[in-house]
């Protein structure tokens, strides 16, 4: 298993880590097969959507903040309930296709990191499956 490191700038942002983990298949020589990608963090998430429009980041953070505010009445005491409560709706994984040691997205595609309670110092756990 790989390790990507990242380190978040705002307390809510979105990361493009495509050109990450396309740097990881590269070193490990990762022809084909599955590359499933996981955020041990319960304030963090990965997705996959445009990233030629940086708008369409801004309104889905946007969008999450008015669906789940930052403050609201919630029990979680350490202030972050909203973070843990985005993270979920997101969700801490990704499975993508690697064939002839690419990456397989659409045109439009990027892979992001999505924080939600930085910054911080974060991780992505990276793991290839072979095929077959
Ligand atoms: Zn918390």
């Amino acid at each position: 298993m790989r390790i990507l490191s990242i380190k978040t700038a705002k307390r809510i942002e979105m990361v493009d880590i495509t050109g990450d983990v396309r740097t990881i298949i590269r070193e490990e020589g990762f022809v084909d097969g599955l590359c499933h990608l996981f955020v041990p963090h319960t304030t963090a998430a990965l997705t996959i959507n445009e990233n030629a429009d940086p708008a369409v980041c801004r309104d889905i953070l946007n969008h999450l903040s008015r669906l789940v505010p930052p403050s609201s009445p919630y029990d979680h005491r350490e202030g972050n309930a909203d973070a843990h409560i985005k993270s979920s709706l997101v969700g801490p994984s990704e499975t993508l296709i690697v064939e002839g040691g690419r990456l397989v997205l659409g045109t439009w595609q990027a892979l992001f990191f999505c924080e939600f309670d930085g910054p911080r110092e974060r991780k992505v756990f990276v793991k290839l499956l072979p095929k077959g």
